[in-house]
Formats: C-alpha cells, sequence, structure tokens
C-alpha cells in the first residue's frame, strides 16, 4: 500500500509499503476518512516542537476494522471503528496526578501514518482509547474525535459555566469545536472573533449569533464594543501564533482568565503587560493534548451531536490529491478535508 510521509517541511512523498499486520493487542483499521488538522498542517509548513521527521502523517482517523491481533476481544473484524491517536500510561507520577495529558507516553506513542490505506492501533490504544462507532455516525465525523478531545480537555482547565462573556479567537476547526462546547457548558454570551468570512458562515450556520471578522475592526475594539468595555471573561486563543497570544490577554476582563490553546512554532515567545496579570489578577493558561475522560465525554458530545462536526468537514479529497488536501486547508479555503484512500 501507499502511506503519505512528510521528508521535510512542505515535502510529502508516497513510499510503498506492506500492509500492516495487528501485533497481539493490536488492530488494523481499513481507514474509511482521515482529516487533515491544524497539528499536520503546521508540521508540514514548519516541521514540530516534538515530531521529529520524516514522519507518515495523519492521526485523525475512523474505518473499519480489517484485522485484530491476538489476545483483543473488544472488537472484531468489521467492526466500525473510531479512536484517538494516543493513550497515556495511567501510571506515571503524571498521570497518578489526574495529568494524563501531559503523560511523556501519550505523545511519545503516537499513532501516525493514517493518510493510507490500513492503519496500524497500538495495543493501548485498543486498550484505552478505541469505540465502536454507531451507524448513524459516519467515518469522517467520528475521526474529528481527537480534536474535540483536546477541545474538551482545554474547556476543563476554565470555569466556562460561571463565565458571562466567552471570546473564542480564532475560525478553524477548534475554534469551532471550542464554541460550541462552550455553548453546552455555559449560558454565558460567546463572541466567535475570526479572519476569514467563509468559515465565520459556518459559525453562524451552527446557531452563533455574536461573529465579528476583526480583519478590519481589530481584535480589541471589536471585543471592547461587544462586552460594553469589560473584555471577556474567558478568553480562548484557538489560533496559535505569539502575536495572537500576546492580544488574547489585552482582550480579558479584570479577573478574567486567558486559555492559550493554539500552540506556537517551537522557540516562540510571548510577553504580556505585567500590569494585567498582577493588578487585573489574569490567569493565563496553557491546554495541551488530553486524557481518557476527556475522550470520553468527546465521545459523547459527539455520539449525540451535542457538538455537530459535520459543517467543519468542508471537503474530501481522494489520498492521491494529499497535496491539495493540504493546500486547501493551508490556503484557510478548506477548514477540515476527508482524505479517503
Ligand atoms: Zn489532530
Ligand atoms: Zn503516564
Amino acid at each position: 500500500m501507499k502511506i503519505a510521509e512528510l521528508i521535510r517541511p512542505g515535502v510529502i512523498e508516497f513510499r510503498d509499503v506492506d500492509e500492516p499486520r495487528p501485533g497481539p493487542g493490536e488492530i488494523v483499521i481499513r481507514v474509511d476518512a482521515t482529516l487533515t488538522c491544524g497539528t499536520d498542517l503546521k508540521t508540514f509548513e514548519r516541521g514540530h516542537a516534538k515530531l521529529p521527521l520524516p514522519l507518515a502523517l495523519g492521526h485523525e482517523t475512523a474505518g473499519t476494522v480489517a484485522a485484530v491481533g491476538k489476545g483483543v476481544t473488544r472488537f472484531r473484524e468489521g467492526d466500525d471503528i473510531a479512536c484517538v491517536p494516543t493513550a497515556p500510561c495511567g501510571q506515571c507520577r503524571l498521570c497518578s496526578r489526574g495529568r494524563e495529558s501531559l503523560c511523556a507516553q501519550a505523545v511519545g506513542r503516537f499513532m501516525f501514518g493514517a493518510f493510507a490505506e490500513f492503519v496500524r492501533v497500538p495495543a493501548h490504544i485498543v486498550r484505552e482509547n478505541a469505540f465502536q462507532r454507531p451507524k448513524h455516525l459516519s467515518a469522517r465525523e467520528a475521526a474529528a474525535l481527537e480534536p474535540l478531545a483536546c477541545v474538551v480537555h482545554g474547556s476543563r482547565r476554565i470555569d466556562l459555566k460561571n463565565a458571562e462573556n466567552i471570546v473564542i479567537v480564532g475560525d478553524g476547526a477548534i475554534a469551532l469545536m471550542f464554541a460550541q462546547v462552550a455553548r453546552f457548558l455555559s449560558s454565558g454570551n460567546i463572541l466567535l472573533a475570526g479572519k476569514h468570512d467563509t468559515r465565520l458562515e459556518v459559525a453562524r450556520s451552527l446557531g452563533f449569533g455574536s461573529v465579528v471578522n476583526v480583519s478590519e475592526t481589530g481584535l480589541y475594539d471589536a471585543v471592547m464594543q461587544w462586552s460594553g468595555g469589560h473584555g471577556a471573561d474567558i478568553v480562548v486563543e484557538c489560533v496559535g501564533r505569539p502575536d495572537v497570544w500576546e492580544s488574547a490577554a489585552g482582550i480579558a476582563a479584570v479577573g478574567g482568565v486567558v486559555l492559550l490553546f493554539g500552540g506556537c512554532a517551537a522557540g516562540t515567545r510571548a510577553t504580556f503587560d505585567t500590569y494585567r496579570v498582577h493588578y487585573d489578577e489574569i490567569d493565563i493558561k496553557g491546554a495541551f493534548h488530553y486524557g481518557r475522560a476527556d475522550v470520553r465525554t468527546a465521545w459523547d458530545l459527539m455520539r449525540d451531536r451535542s457538538v455537530d462536526v459535520r459543517p467543519l468537514i468542508t471537503h474530501e479529497r481522494p489520498l492521491s490529491s494529499l497535496l491539495d488536501a493540504f493546500e486547501l486547508a493551508r490556503s484557510r479555503a478548506a477548514i477540515k478535508v476527508a482524505v479517503s484512500p
């Protein structure tokens, strides 16, 4: 079969490899759909702080079980399945303190290579973070389980419930999922602040009334106007650029919380006004990855469509057009592209 590998930033090559076979506890999925993701895109453009190249890309995937390894009892050949590409060890210092998202083994044993016809799911993921997919949930929809789990994890780092004003900065898939999770958890007002009209239109189609393109007005002015000059009780940054991190801190209300969700390039720095942190008691937090409880909550939200990911998958491409899929995502013409072998 063919597998897409990132050789160096900007260069993808298709390699012929043997079809994977499941080892003990493992399964092999026949891929129905793998989604492009911001992480793929950033890695494609600039490499990744935690992932060395060459790298077989593709980790948001769903399909059908093609083969099961020894000892697998939860799944059988032919099962429709959804999974996320990691699982924590459950035993290390961080896992035992409830910080599974930071487990070194979670990211250390990442399942990659789903831009392919088949992908092997390691035993620890089969055990912890794989699910039977119900009939009403398409593979491309279920493939968004991983980013949704990240968003659920982010939502647990902040107190959305008691926020009156919530600003989501960004208009990509993460922002559009975060807004939906915020709406599910909170009765507060939500403003989506982005820069791409086509994507903001998707936000409107999801029922969000307060949506602003900040290309002209600027983020600060738009938020101050919307919030009557107070700023946001909660700011969720879903872009992943140091300059946006910096502006995110500027729009928080006194006593507000800023969740910096979007990962920035390795080695970058952001600075904040010390006054805001000290005298205004603004909390600045990060969020990374997810734990098992986050995956389960995400799976619940997805299955009953409390979070609807369907409008975020705007394009579809065959695997042979993977570069085209990346280009669509890079140019922001697409939100997510479903790539099918
Ligand atoms: Zn992803
Ligand atoms: Zn661990």
